[in-house]
């Protein structure tokens, strides 16, 4: 592929998702396509530096370097020596990554509440206050009474500090990220099968897969660019065959279709029972690889009982989808040389996500496939730095995947930190966030820091949300860049650097960590979450066991420096790590001595970290979250052996009965990231999808009589919104809501559009993930719309009549430039 076969100018990628295809065959490189985006009216030239980055606006991690002209960033370009994007930027990266930083709603100053009103301070005020009722419930009533509630979306120095701060300096376990609304299955599911933590498989596996495996994931809206690069596959010489599990119909069902897949819309709240369904025809069919499975897996003949009622048949009826589709997918599953197996949110967001999604391990591990090119599995995440929320322990857990209930473990910590083993929590399981905010709400939690993340818009139940921040039980400090839905509750606003204003490191779903260099300065008297959290740690006077003080470190670098020597010897070993090399590009871990380079995948050997003194948790029942004993793991004799675990299926919480008929779901589009901080600030963004809308089946739409663009009411037991419908491409007896609309645009608050407001408090038993999939509702036609809805109608979202095409998002330019040699890509080295 020339520079001339591909357009390099004046791109309009709102209109167009992927852009151009550069196909690629089995087993080559994907090659390399620059994409760039400029804010309007200027040219390469007029950038004064780029500064070296990865997007943050997706899980996917895609390298990138910003543009910078008078101290303001003004772009951003695709860094083509990547290794996770080869050069490529999707729509919300390319309009999304720069507008909000120079928005004039920025907080530049703190705030606090005076008379029930926020008003503007200084930090001294701010901090003061925050210290104080901090000291005074520490006093009254322990470390319990604290709780931190963060994000996936700050940076794993900032994570590392907190996690010091909350576990060595204050001795709470009430830690919990948002990370568990979106991939605490993801962790939760390989530490059930493999011991630990940590992505088995690898990005370059989509280029040498036979068959690609969609879970739950529409990955043609959620990872842009990694859907640029199945689509590349599907273009080129032996194309993979696509199988999509989804009840939408989506562009990875249509893809599916394509390419002599199946497409799976299983009734949500099934996924388990049609998972079991295809797990029984690989052992039925001999479609295992017995040998591999009695030498590296345990658990087999446990797994053959409970899997053995659900037949094709009694998967069609749980699942309402035909037999022979089941069939189908089985047959690919089982006959393909190399399968990769994707999984997201519409697997995590469910009652047995778990299991769900420990089913997926199953099926390769059933087939021994695993630890080779082709062959993998990426238990995704929703957001760029989700997996050091895990790795770092702001989520509960212990740093570098250790076991909070392996003594030693938490021994090693205490030596690392220099404070008395006592004081790490450690005497049982970390809070999860549905616990912490019922905590919250009770007041045993009387101090809850939130930081860069908007649960009053993001959290199952937003009434009851609401609730809890705006009551006078619990004192909520709040750290971002604008005032968020969740700030305006807040009793204190401490104004945050964003990504591009501070230096940091940050992992992707894929295992690649990135540096990203401070490109500006932040705006008014904003400070990196990191200063922030050092600053309430010495304002409180937090100190190691020789009086020394806890967060001691000099700025980011330090701070990567001690996390290294956390990880030493760990599964995410980054002691092979530094800024300086990390310059040059993102390199997935582990990185040490043993691998300089990094290292692209996963259990090439076949031995998992199952040890019981190595393993991060001793596992659990997956049907009742039950935790196995240490005595029990140790009784097992796993050593180095995975886990194939099963449970059978049981229906959601919460069914459609005569008064609520319908199903709900929320989820994304392709033109938001979550609740719209930065995109709702793009204008090319925010114009592709400016409201909020619900999708029907056109089926369900006639019977209720809605037409497009009707104004509907959509009501549960919980809440109800008022948004157009979509008439689209939802299964029958279904409606789907995205989740990221809030108030902050709107004149006055409303909350008459969150889709939240009609899910509910239940949760995964192992994972404690929160159901985003299940609720009962009704809807019910308000009023005539005056056109079609707002909706987009590119993806998943489109109409089902002809509407005029979302399109109009600002011009951006892509070149085919020449495929560099990517270290670590297999492909690449058997060139
Ligand atoms: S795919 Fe994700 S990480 Fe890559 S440019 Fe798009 S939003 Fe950013």
């Amino acid at each position: 592929m020339t520079r001339s076969e591909l357009p390099s100018a004046d791109l309009d990628r709102v209109a167009d998702l992927w852009g151009a295809r550069t196909p690629h065959s089995k087993g080559s490189v994907w090659p390399a396509r620059q994409d760039l985006r400029l804010e309007d009216g200027l040219q390469i030239d007029d950038v004064d530096h780029w500064v070296g980055s990865a997007c943050v606006l997706c899980s996917n991690g895609c390298g990138c370097d910003i543009a910078v002209k008078d101290g303001r960033m003004v772009g951003v370009r695709g860094r083509v020596d990547d290794p996770v994007n080869h050069g490529r930027l999707g729509p919300k990266g390319l309009y999304g990554s720069t507008p909000w930083a120079s928005s004039p709603d920025r907080l530049t100053r703190p705030m606090v509440r005076v008379a029930g009103r926020l008003v503007e301070t200084d930090w001294e005020t701010a901090m003061g206050r925050v210290v104080e009722v901090s000291r005074r419930l520490l006093e009254e009533k322990g470390p319990l009474s604290h709780g931190f509630y963060t994000s996936g979306q700050l940076f794993l120095e900032e994570y590392y500090a907190l996690a010091v701060l909350g576990k060595a300096g204050l001795g709470t376990p009430h830690m919990d990220g948002n990370t568990r609304l979106c991939t605490a299955t993801a962790a939760v599911a390989m530490k059930e099968s493999f011991g630990s933590d940590g992505q088995p498989g690898s990005y370059t596996d989509i280029d040498s897969c036979d068959a690609i495996f969609l879970y739950g994931h529409n990955m043609a809206e959620t990872q842009t660019v990694l859907w640029s690069r199945v689509l590349d596959r599907i273009e080129g010489e032996d194309p993979p065959i696509v199988v999509c599990v989804d009840p939408r119909r989506t562009p990875v069902a249509e893809a599916a279709e394509r390419t002599g897949g199946v497409h799976l819309a299983p009734y949500p709240g099934t996924n388990l029972a049609l998972l079991n369904g295809l797990q029984r025809e690989l052992l039925q069919n001999g479609w295992i690889d017995e040998e591999w499975v009695a030498a590296h897996a345990l658990g087999l003949e446990e797994l053959r009982k409970v899997v053995d009622p659900y037949t094709p048949e009694k998967v069609a009826q749980i699942c309402g989808v035909e037999a022979d589709r089941v069939r189908r997918a089985a047959e690919v599953f089982g006959t393909t040389r190399d399968v990769l197996s994707t999984v997201l949110q519409g697997f995590y967001q469910s009652h047995q996500a778990t299991a769900a999604s420990v089913a997926v391990n199953n099926l390769h591990l059933l087939r021994g496939m695993i630890g080779r090119p082709g062959a993998g599995v990426l238990q995704m995440n929703g957001q760029p730095t989700a997996q050091n929320n895990r790795e770092c322990g702001a989520d509960g857990d212990l740093p570098a995947f250790r076991n909070w209930g392996n003594p030693e473990h938490v021994q090693q910590l205490a030596t690392l930190w220099n404070v008395e083993v006592q004081q790490i929590p450690h005497w049982a399981p970390p809070t999860h966030a549905m616990q912490l905010f019922r905590y919250a709400e009770q007041g045993s939690i009387g101090f809850l820091w939130i930081s860069a993340t908007n649960p009053a818009v993001s959290m199952p139940e937003s009434a009851r949300i609401r609730k809890v921040l705006g009551g006078e039980q619990c004192f909520v400090v709040v750290q971002d860049l604008f005032l968020t839905e969740t700030a305006q509750l807040a009793d204190v606003v401490l104004p945050a650097a964003g990504w591009g204003e501070k230096t940091g490191t940050f992992t992707n779903v894929n295992r690649t960590v990135h540096l990203s260099d401070q490109a500006v300065a932040p705006p008014g008297e904003a400070r990196s979450d990191l200063e922030i959290f050092q600053l309430y740690a010495r304002e409180m006077g937090l100190t190691d066991k020789d009086g020394e003080p806890l967060l001691q470190w000099d700025g980011p670098e330090e701070v990567f420096e001690a996390w290294k020597e956390c990880t030493r010897g760990r599964p995410c070993d980054y002691t092979g790590l530094t800024y300086q090399r990390l310059r040059e590009g993102g390199i997935p871990w582990p990185a040490s001595e043993q691998h300089p380079e990094g290292t692209d995948r996963l259990y090439t050997d076949h031995v998992f970290p199952t040890h019981t003194e190595q393993c991060e948790t001793y596992g659990h029942d997956l049907a009742t979250g039950g935790g196995v004993t240490e005595q029990e793991h140790r009784a097992i004799g796993a050593n180095g052996r995975a886990f194939l675990k099963g449970s059978p299926y049981v229906p959601a919480h919460e069914r459609p009965s005569p008064e609520f008929p319908l199903l709900y779901s929320t989820g994304r589009t392709v033109y938001q990231f979550h609740t719209r901080t930065k995109t709702g600030r793009a204008r090319s963004l925010q114009q592709a999808a400016p409201d909020p809308w619900v999708e029907l089946s056109a089926p369900d739409a006639e019977r209720l009589g809605i037409s497009e663009g009707d104004v509907v009411r959509v009501e549960s037991p919980r809440g109800a919104i008022e948004v157009r419908a979509r008439v689209g491409f939802v299964r029958e007896g279904t409606v789907f809501a995205p989740f990221h609309y809030g108030s902050w645009d709107r004149d006055a608050l409303s909350t008459t559009r969150q889709a939240n407001e009609l899910t509910m408090t239940v949760w995964d038993p192992v994972s404690k993930q929160p159901c985003f999939k299940t609720a009962a509702c009704r809807v019910i036609r308000v009023r005539a719309g005056d056109g079609p809805s707002t909706a987009p109608t590119t993806a998943a979202s489109r109409p089902v009549g002809a509407l005029s095409p979302t399109r109009g998002g600002a011009a951006t330019t892509s070149v085919t430039v020449p495929t560099p040699t990517y270290r670590l890509d297999p492909a690449g080295r058997a060139r």
